[in-house]
């Protein structure tokens, strides 16, 4: 509704139907939101897309989209309008009625995304097109089509950096191709003499232990990790507002620093909570997930979710706020059949339509793969993410005995037996 402020975490999820950003799709979309000139690569899956299409939806003007396949362009096109986003593409597979609809749309600058074909690019027409179309941003997507030296060479896309240089926008380009060589030939032919910020981080954090622990006693679980943790500033993550409450007193009742947080507190409380965390040592804070964006403490030493989280990508965003400063970060996630059930029917019972519901039991289902995963967490983890690591050394399952995983055998059974028939 016209009252949802524009952020693009509203965006996020009220376009595109999602809780929370992959790895890496946070800063790229505020770079790119800011008018820097950006070269991201990211894997195959890692949800490039995004990065380009949200903020086209926050800026002024159009974003033009540059992109080598005409299937894929009309079905990005597609999806943008199913989701209500003005969207439209120039391709030579159109139909005249589609050229014209589309023409229309940037007339009257109803058009937010406009997906060209690079072939587009060499017609006399299209710079005065996209001045009159008051285009403010340029997004290059497989941008590695610039590069004489590759396999999807596309002699097409060597006029990009013309037209950035025409136009005066900022150009943002993006690759799964991340050798050093395409890297400098995309720099060197797309932003000769403005160098792009470049992003290229894997989505492996190293220094955090990941580990799963099936919940047994909770509360005892988590003040036990807490007082092996003590004096360091961790968050504890609950599924409910009124756990983050009980769990936060048992904490402090143990003789901890603690507090709790969550979305039904007034926003002065939550101020402080989050100023006390940012500045002081020691402090755990118990939360829901309404605790994380904007929280930029670099040494946090652990997260603990005392439920488990509802996506694999939720997952990832929340113990990432852990080790920022690149030192030693613990990670434990409890979790148990009420847990799944919970999840389950919190997807189920939402008013989303039924292709989000589908796609969000996947996400909660990549979860589980994780939570049950009988070898390296972190290859689970990252293979979801689209890339393939060695084992990690730093994960439960990397350091555990075998002895001691045998004896979780018939837990980890029952639990596939209820992921397998959807019984309760
Ligand atoms: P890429 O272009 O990097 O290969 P895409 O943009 O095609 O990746 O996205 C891959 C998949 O990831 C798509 O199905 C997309 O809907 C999904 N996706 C992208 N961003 C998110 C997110 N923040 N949360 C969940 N799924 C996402
Ligand atoms: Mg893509
Ligand atoms: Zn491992």
């Amino acid at each position: 509704n016209d009252l949802t402020p524009l952020t693009p975490q509203a965006l996020l999820a009220s376009v595109f139907g999602f809780s929370s950003f992959r790895p890496g799709q946070a800063e790229i979309v505020e770079a790119v939101l800011a008018g820097r000139n950006t070269l991201a690569i990211m894997p195959t899956g890692g949800g490039k897309s995004l990065c380009y299409q949200l903020p086209a939806l926050c800026r002024d003007g159009v974003t033009l989209v540059i992109s080598p396949l005409i299937a894929l362009m009309r079905d990005q096109v597609r999806a943008l309008r199913e989701a209500g986003v003005e969207a439209g593409a120039l391709t030579s597979g159109n139909t005249d009625e589609e050229t014209e609809e589309v023409f229309a749309a940037l007339d009257d600058g109803r058009l937010k995304i406009l997906y060209m074909a690079p072939e587009r690019l060499a017609s006399a027409g299209a710079l005065s097109l996209l001045r009159r179309a008051n285009c403010t941003l340029i997004a290059v997507d497989e941008a590695h089509c610039v590069s004489q030296w590759g396999h999807d060479f596309r002699p097409d896309y060597l006029r990009i950096g013309d037209l950035r240089r025409a136009l005066g926008v900022p150009l943002a380009a993006f690759t799964a191709t991340a050798d050093e060589e395409t890297r400098a030939e995309i720099i060197a032919r797309l932003f000769p003499e403005a160098p792009p910020q470049v992003f290229l981080r894997g989505f492996d954090r190293p220094n955090i232990h990941l580990a799963f622990a099936v919940k047994d006693n909770p509360r005892r679980q988590i003040l036990a990790y807490a007082a092996a943790r003590k004096g360091q500033s961790g968050i504890v993550y609950c599924a409910t507002r009124a756990k983050t409450e009980t769990l936060s007193r048992a904490l402090e009742e143990a003789g901890h620093l603690a507090c709790h947080y969550h979305g039904g507190m007034d926003p002065i409380e939550r101020r402080t909570v989050e100023r006390r965390f940012q500045q002081e040592d020691g402090l755990i804070v118990v939360a829901t997930v309404a605790f994380g964006m904007g929280i930029d403490k670099p040494d946090i030493r652990w997260v603990a979710h005392a439920d488990l989280p509802k996506s694999i990508e939720g997952y990832y965003q929340e113990i990432g706020r852990a080790g920022r400063d690149g030192a030693a970060a613990d990670t434990l996630t409890l979790y148990g059949p009420d847990d799944i059930r919970l999840r389950r029917a919190q997807v189920d019972e939402g008013l989303a339509p039924p292709e989000r519901k589908a796609a969000d039991h996947a996400r909660l289902n990549a979860l589980l793969g994780l939570a049950e995963a009988t070898g390296c967490r972190r290859q689970v983890l990252l293979r979801y993410f689209g890339e393939d690591p060695e084992p990690c050394g730093n994960c439960d399952m990397c350091r555990l005995p075998a002895r001691l995983f045998n004896a979780t055998q018939p837990v980890r059974k029952a639990l596939s037996a209820i992921l397998r028939t959807g019984e309760w």
